[in-house]
């Protein structure tokens, strides 16, 4: 069994051209699971890294689960409104128009290293911006990890040329 053979793909979803990599079908299969939460926990149970911060809202599901297993902290970069206490906030383009994401002021020490996670790099937009916010709080990226690459869209290299270690579990062709 393979990561890649748990994601359900959902083609036209949410709206026509869009091949939707669906990780629901992966997180509900305890084998699949599993699978997916080991393979980064032993990717950074010897790295450097302080805490993890997941991005709203499947980023949430597993940096949870990987910030219990590493014996770390989670901290959640949330879309815009959700946080109740004092934000930074970065805005970044979207396909039409612009989205926030935001994050407590108090959420990470300077110096820390951060792990962050989410299911799907795309065009990288959503990551880049979260890693803004871990800089305007002082501490750093050590690394992203992503279930999924989509590497036609280029985000993964974005990312890279900004200085960024990468890794993704799986990737798929196409957009
Ligand atoms: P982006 O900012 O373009 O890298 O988009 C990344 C975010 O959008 C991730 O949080 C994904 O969950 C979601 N996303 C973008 N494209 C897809 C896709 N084809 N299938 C599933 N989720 C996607």
């Amino acid at each position: 069994m393979t990561i890649k053979s748990k994601i359900r793909t959902v083609p036209n979803w949410p709206k026509a051209g869009i091949m939707f990599r669906d990780i629901t079908t992966l997180l509900k299969d305890p084998a699949g699971l599993k699978l997916c939460i080991d393979d980064f926990v032993e990717r950074y149970r010897n790295k450097a890294v302080d805490v993890v911060v997941g991005i709203d809202s499947r980023g949430f599901i597993l940096g949870g689960a990987v910030a219990y297993l590493l014996g770390k902290g989670f901290v959640p970069v949330r879309k815009k409104g959700k946080l109740p206490a004092e934000t930074e906030r970065e805005e970044y383009a979207l396909e039409y128009g612009t989205d926030v994401v935001e994050i407590h002021k108090d959420a990470l020490k300077k110096g820390q290293k951060v792990l962050i996670v989410d299911d799907l790099i795309a065009t990288g937009g959503t990551a880049l911006a979260a890693a803004k916010l871990v800089k305007k709080l002082g501490a750093a990226v050590a690394e992203f990890a992503f279930i999924i690459d989509l590497p036609d869209l280029g985000g993964r290299k974005k990312l890279e040329q900004a200085g960024f270690p990468v890794y993704a579990q799986t990737e798929f062709e196409g957009d």
